[in-house]
């Protein structure tokens, strides 16, 4: 016979809250495990702390956390090897503390306007009424001496408390499922959940199901990983334990790029691992990958609120105290320690991106195609890590690096001597290292270009020269290199097929007076050539000499920066891809041995020693094609276009050859 000790009413100012609880979470019934599992581990640490004070001696024995299915009862168990309660802890502990954290919780959840509460943290053992219509508290107090307890409760406010005979120290807290709510005594669904927020507890879990009809019963096996990497020193860790861990979270992707470990323990204590993965273009950008933990317990998969959102694409774990859980999201965003926690996480992926570039370029270069997005990204959008990284953002480059030249001072006073930066036969290069190395050549002034295959002969052209242009060629280029613009307003960028510098053309040539009658340039009687033969009255036509001989094509096409720029305004607005515009430079090349010959033949007096008669109308289709050809290096064609060039093509090779012949 079981003696009751005691029976009563506990003292809640909200007579019922269940109901309350019941109704606004229900869909995150499943949380009472979490929050009964999390009781169990505090339980055994606290039991170690006080052996470890010697305020007990006893045996700990095994410190493990059993879940114990028993479907022919209907009920689900978790009993530890913890510290256990005494009576008096029991009606302290349980029937006032308990209960009135409920309510608090309650009364907060109520009052918060979105009700979207991060994991529903505070609810603690009153969650276990959510699933359960008794549960009973089963437990032996560490203390020497105690007399073991047994505790029932229907959720109501009314409990009966009584002796118990149990001779094992520890706590089983017995829960006797409601009727909708026999899910939890499938083992798949406890696996799922223990994986799901209790992985990482630092105590086995182990799940054993008692025999029911017809089947029998399995013993006790751990569930759960119970390492949290996370929380160890990063000293101990070796890469292939970082990369062990990112495949166990994020099984079937690429290997991450780099990690960075985060551990600090003041001001406040964050621990967790964050990723660098690959990105994948259809990859969700706005929506966060990391999962947040609290003492290693899961909280969420969303924690868009504590990651600064230039970040966002990370994964990995964030574990933290220090972050408020049972609040809504709106206050944690607003919170100022959350805010602290998320610029201390920005400035150690900055770190760690400094560190790898000064001591693996190589590493460093090879991701850059993946990095540079998010190191971009969060310099557009994060002033603070803009600073910290604009040194080591790097850009492909034009000029040949393959040796180590140039020493640069960093604003921290570091001196680095420049690593190779050539990988694959790519070279990078920051805009600090660009500007001194070209500095008496074009001071302040970058040259860019932002597709290497359609600026090809714009490149060329460039580089023929000695100018070193730089790829800003990623998607997020178009409104990094405005962004530039505007942080370094000294400095002049021009896209390669803007306009040209001064360097790129022989001034002396272009103004050649070849004839003394009408007192024209050369450049003045092609422009009229071509201005007859096109007929395009949107179409500007200029005349230069190019330098570098025959490596200048014989014609090129120019955007002005501000027009083009205002095409792409008007494209982004109406969300349309960019028409090329009708207002464009035909710039053609004076000095090219073709553009003579052209000239030349138009006027009849070619000069090949046969006596060959003046073809207006060939010269005519070879403006069209000069043209064409250095249109094509801007747009593609469309049909009608491409067999026009194509007729044209066949036709001005049969003339030709008709004349080669004559
Ligand atoms: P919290 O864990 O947030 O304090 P709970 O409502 O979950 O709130 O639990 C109230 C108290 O009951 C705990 O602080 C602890 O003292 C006691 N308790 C609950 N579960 C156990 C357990 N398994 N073993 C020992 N004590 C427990």
């Amino acid at each position: 016979m079981t003696t009751i000790l005691e029976q009563g009413n506990i003292s809640i100012h909200t007579e019922n809250i269940f109901p309350i609880i019941k109704k606004w979470l229900y869909s995150d019934h499943e949380i009472f495990l979490r929050e009964l599992v999390s009781n169990a581990v505090d339980a055994l640490q606290k039991l170690s702390m006080v052996s470890r004070s010697g305020e007990f001696s006893g045996e700990l024995g095994e410190s493990e956390i059993v879940i114990t299915i028993d479907k022919a009862n209907k009920s689900l168990a978790i009993s530890d090897t913890g510290i256990g309660m005494t009576a008096d802890e029991i009606k302290k502990y349980i029937n006032q503390v308990a209960f009135s954290s409920a309510e608090e919780f309650v009364q907060k959840y109520q009052a918060s306007s979105d009700q979207q509460i991060i994991g529903h943290f505070g609810l603690g053992f009153y969650s276990s009424f959510m699933v359960a219509k008794q549960v009973e508290i089963d437990t032996l107090s560490y203390k020497e001496g105690s007399q073991a307890v047994n505790w029932i409760c229907d959720g109501s406010t009314e409990f009966k408390l009584s002796a118990s005979e149990r001779s094992t120290r520890g706590t089983t807290v017995k829960l006797h499922l409601q009727e909708e709510e026999l899910e939890y005594l499938e083992p798949y669904r406890i696996r799922q959940l223990i994986k799901t927020y209790c992985d990482f507890l630092p105590f086995p879990i182990k799940l054993e199901t008692l025999a029911s009809e017809g089947q029998e019963a399995t013993a006790p096996e751990q569930i759960n990983r119970q390492k949290a990497p996370w929380k160890e020193s990063p000293s101990n860790l070796t890469k292939e334990d970082y990369l062990e861990f990112y495949r166990y979270l994020y099984p079937f992707q690429d290997e991450p790029l780099l990690w960075v470990h985060l551990n600090t323990d003041y001001p406040f204590v964050v621990n967790g691992i964050l990723y660098f993965p690959k990105l994948k273009p259809d990859v969700d950008v706005s929506k966060g990958q990391i999962k947040l933990f609290c003492n290693q317990v899961f909280v969420s998969d969303n924690c868009e609120e504590v990651v600064p959102r230039f970040l966002l694409p990370l994964q990995g774990v964030i574990d933290s105290v220090d972050i408020p859980l049972n609040v809504s999201r709106s206050f944690l965003q607003s919170d100022r320690t959350v805010r602290r926690i998320a610029d201390y996480i920005a400035k150690k992926v900055g770190d760690r991106l400094k560190e790898l570039y000064r001591d693996d370029r190589e590493a460093y270069i090879r991701s850059w195609q993946d990095l540079g997005t998010f190191v971009k990204f969060g310099s557009l959008n994060d002033d603070k890590f803009k600073k910290q990284v604009e040194e080591i953002l790097i850009y492909r480059t034009t000029a040949d690096l393959s040796k180590p030249k140039v020493e640069v001072e960093t604003s921290e006073g570091d001196v680095w001597q420049e690593a190779s930066n050539t990988i694959d036969g790519k070279t990078y290069t920051t805009l600090q290292e660009y500007l001194e190395r070209n500095k008496e050549r074009h001071e302040n002034r970058v040259f860019y270009c932002t597709d290497e295959v359609t600026q090809a002969t714009y490149v060329q052209l460039h580089t023929s020269q000695g100018l070193e242009v730089l790829f800003m060629d990623s998607f997020i280029d178009s409104h990094f290199v405005s962004f530039l613009e505007r942080e370094y307003s000294h400095i002049k960028f021009s896209r390669v097929d803007a306009e040209l510098d001064d360097t790129l053309i022989d001034k002396d040539k272009a103004e050649d007076i070849v004839d003394p009658n009408t007192n024209q340039t050369r450049g003045e009687q092609i422009k009229d050539l071509f201005l007859k033969a096109l007929g395009k009255p949107k179409l500007t036509i200029r005349t230069e000499a190019l330098k570098g001989d025959n490596a200048a094509p014989p014609a090129i096409v120019l955007l002005p920066e501000q027009l083009r720029r205002m095409q792409e305004m008007n494209a982004l607005l109406q969300q349309q891809a960019m028409q090329f515009p009708e207002e464009h430079i035909l710039l053609v090349n004076t000095a090219h041995p073709m553009i003579q010959n052209l000239m030349n033949l138009s006027q009849g007096a070619i000069v090949t020693g046969s006596a060959a008669s003046p073809s207006a109308e060939l010269a005519d289709m070879i403006c069209h094609h000069v043209y064409d050809l250095a249109l094509m290096a801007q747009k593609g064609f469309d049909a009608d276009g491409m067999k026009a060039f194509v007729e044209r093509s066949n036709q001005v090779l049969t003339k030709l050859t008709e004349r080669a012949l004559n």
